[in-house]
């Protein structure tokens, strides 16, 4: 059996299906489905409950809202909830990414042309340079630009008073934030993978919007393979269309959306031929683990940060996969899932007590 991933892999991981990143293929639904409302945006209950509260009192004391950060996994509807708090706050939205501010001077372009009260959304905002975040501390906290022209005895300071505007700051790791941002942040706000009926009624939505007959069932097949996330739910019900077209006169019901997601090679729990690679990996190699991220990483030739911020979430969410302070470990319910013998009485005897020991 040749173990190497790296070498053999015809998989592209950019382009799977189940990627949860934003790519170009996604724009040409994406925009008209997003949802302009609180109301409209579908789950996520503590975060509408806590985000209506705070709105509300911005808008009763007449102030701009405090900032906000955002965080989970990509494709959660970070971006969409920015826009969705601009609308409720009736102000324009900005949107930016941390890595396309590449110079103080960018971001301090970008402030001057605030208005009062606007949305600047910065998604990937733990990719900012430290140069550029220095702009953004006295941005956020005294809605003030501090800029130093020449140097030595030439040198003069300024002092610009910003208009009062919001960021909202998205990122999937709140960790890897320096902590005087973090800190300017008054409102941090997490999102959570979706359920198989939220994503359900996110499908249905997405799908009367678009103009396509769905059935529940059919929405509920889609919601379930697509691993809590609404971008991934929006791309398959997209895939699942033409099928429809082809088999059953248009109509997405349980068969066709099974049958185009078979073929699609996206299993019923949402895992792809990638997933499936990773964890035989952990099992084959590491005998289900624990076994350091970077060593995973490099058996299947991706960066371990993918694999943490991508692969990782879904996984442990349906119980695949364990983080311990020794490394990740395969579950019972995974070896399951691939059809592989779970260790046995004094093997699974250890794998528990490694669990337990996280
Ligand atoms: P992120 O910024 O977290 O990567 P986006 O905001 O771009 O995610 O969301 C991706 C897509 O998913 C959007 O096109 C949007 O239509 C859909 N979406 C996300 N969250 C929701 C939601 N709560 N209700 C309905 N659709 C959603």
């Amino acid at each position: 059996m040749n173990y190497d991933f790296t070498e053999n892999s015809e998989y592209d991981f950019e382009n799977r299906m189940v990627s949860p990143e934003y790519t170009p293929e996604d724009a040409e639904v994406e925009n008209p489905l997003r949802p302009k409302r609180l109301t409209e945006y579908i789950g996520q209950e503590k975060v509408k409950e806590n985000l209506s509260v705070f709105i509300e009192a911005a808008r009763l004391r007449k102030e701009s809202l405090d900032h906000v950060l955002l965080y989970g996994p990509p494709g959660l509807g970070k971006t969409t909830l920015a826009g969705v708090i601009a609308n409720e706050m009736h102000v324009n939205l900005r949107i930016t990414a941390g890595p396309a501010i590449e110079k103080p001077g960018d971001l301090a372009a970008l402030l001057t042309n605030l208005n009062e009260g606007d949305v600047l959304f910065i998604d990937e905002i733990h990719r900012l340079s430290r140069s550029v975040e220095e702009i953004l501390y006295p941005a956020m906290e005294d809605f003030a630009l501090d800029i130093i022209t020449g140097k030595g005895q030439m040198a003069a300071s300024y002092h610009l008073p910003l208009p009062r505007f919001t960021l909202v700051g998205a990122t999937t790791r709140a960790g890897q934030l320096s902590a005087p941002l973090r800190d300017r942040f008054g409102v941090m706000l997490r999102l959570e993978l979706y359920t198989p009926q939220q994503l359900a009624d996110i499908v249905t939505r997405s799908a009367q919007i678009l103009g396509i007959s769905i059935e529940a069932d059919g929405a509920l097949e889609i919601a379930s393979r697509s691993r809590g996330t609404p971008r991934i739910a929006n791309r398959m019900l997209k895939r699942v269309r033409d099928f429809a077209q082809i088999i059953s006169d248009g109509v997405i019901n349980y068969q066709t959306a099974k049958i185009g997601l078979d073929r699609l090679e996206v299993d019923e729990i949402g895992l792809d031929s990638n997933d499936r690679r990773m964890l035989t990996a952990l099992i084959e190699f590491y005998s289900g683990g624990p076994v350091g991220l970077e060593t995973l990483a490099a058996a299947i030739g991706e960066e371990a940060v993918t694999l943490e911020d991508v692969y990782e979430p879904y996984l442990m969410q349906i119980g695949f996969l364990k983080r311990t302070p020794r490394g990740r470990c395969a579950t019972h319910a995974a070896y399951l899932h691939l059809g592989l013998k779970p260790p046995g009485d004094t093997n699974e005897g250890n794998m528990q007590q490694k669990l337990i020991g996280t």
